[in-house]
């Protein structure tokens, strides 16, 4: 059996990103994954946000995205939010894992595909959930697991437009109960899906994705359409997230924006806390150090939002959805709207 000093378990952008940094510091790190290729799937429609393109240098990323248009049930007169900034670009996830893959490896970590946790063959000092919305590594763990979770789903095609790169958000509670429907049409890819309360959907999600596809101008496919989607964990960070054996990162830890649903800058930046006190831990062997991986400071930032989050649930009749765009549509409204959604 080989030993290694750490275990991550997933190979999502979470725990690649972890795994690379623990090898570059030194440490053995061995990944495993369940999924026999990371080209299937894929969980994350993959908008990036400005924050994080400032802030990281990501490969395979398409045209700049900076114009919102927000629609309420009846589809008239949305609300368009333009940015001087680019705001968004959507990556290729499949070439942006592939390239996470081979960063790792070239650190020194091997990644195990095909390989589920409790993974027998391997046996660590230290293990590290990246495992997504239901952690299997948080249960064996004792450490706190995801319980408000909204599911989404949406089809992926490469299409020509030649019009200006939109993300079109749908507020509709009888499409996408408690949270959104969307197309992204960055002039290369259209990402249309949707999501909402699993408890709440009026009929199953490809249904509900085709009615939505019927009544909303989507661009057409000039290639195969692709399907994804998942579990997206909208309860805020957990409160007990590490333990002297392991800790959780990224979906794992429900490190994901309540309000927007976006995990992908946070798992990057939990990530480097993740490694950086893993590595403190198992070269001191002080387990005080585990303390700097303090849920409650991270917690903060998603307050607001989470209440945000609890109001947008309350919108469960098309006609309240009406109304709140009338207060949208305000200068006051969409100064608050381009606050949430341009960082
Ligand atoms: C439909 C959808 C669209 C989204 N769109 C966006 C977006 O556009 N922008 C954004 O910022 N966020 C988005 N999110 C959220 C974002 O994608 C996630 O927060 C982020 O991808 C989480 O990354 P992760 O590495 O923590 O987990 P994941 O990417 O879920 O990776 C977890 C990995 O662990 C593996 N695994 C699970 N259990 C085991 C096990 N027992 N053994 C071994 N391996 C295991 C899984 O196969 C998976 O590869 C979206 C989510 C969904 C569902």
């Amino acid at each position: 059996m080989d030993t290694v000093d750490v275990l991550v378990v997933g190979a999502g952008l979470a725990g690649l990103n972890t795994a690379r940094l623990l090898a570059d510091a030194g440490l053995d790190v061995a990944v495993c994954e369940r999924r026999t290729s990371l080209d299937t799937g894929i969980r994350t429609t993959g908008i990036f946000v400005r924050r994080t393109l400032t802030d990281y240098e990501l490969p395979h990323l398409g045209p700049a995205v900076r114009r919102v248009l927000l629609y309420p049930p009846s589809l008239r007169e949305p609300v368009e939010l333009v940015s001087a900034h680019d705001e968004f670009r959507v990556g290729d996830m499949a070439g942006i894992y592939a390239q996470a893959v081979k960063d790792a490896e070239r650190a020194g970590a091997q990644v195990n595909l095909n390989a589920g946790y409790p993974h027998k063959a391997t046996k660590a000092r230290f293990t590290i959930g990246a495992d997504g919305a239901r952690s299997t590594v948080a249960k064996q763990l004792g450490l706190d697991v995801n319980r408000r979770l909204i599911t989404g789903i949406e089809e992926v095609y490469p299409i020509r437009t030649g019009s200006t790169p939109t993300f079109h958000c749908v507020v509709d509670p009888r499409l996408a109960p408690g949270y959104i429907a969307w197309v992204i049409d960055d002039g290369e890819h259209a990402h249309v899906g949707l999501a909402g309360r699993a408890d709440r959907f009026p009929a199953p999600l490809p249904q509900l994705l085709q009615r939505f596809r019927d009544s909303f101008p989507t661009p057409t496919p000039t290639g195969p359409v692709k399907r994804r989607g998942g579990p997206i964990p909208v309860g805020g960070l957990l409160r007990k997230i590490v333990s002297p054996q392991g800790l959780l990162v990224g979906d794992a830890a429900g490190a994901v924006s309540p309000l927007t649903a976006g995990g992908l800058d946070p798992c990057l930046r939990m990530s480097e806390l993740a490694a950086s006190v893993t590595f403190d831990y198992l070269r001191s062997g002080n387990k005080y150090v585990l303390e700097h991986y303090d849920a409650a400071a991270l917690r903060r930032r998603y307050r607001i939002r989470s209440a945000m989050r609890r109001g947008l649930s309350l919108v469960r009749e098309p006609g309240l959805a009406e109304l709140a765009f009338t207060g949208l549509r305000t200068p006051a409204g969409k100064a608050v709207a381009k606050r949430i959604l341009f960082t």
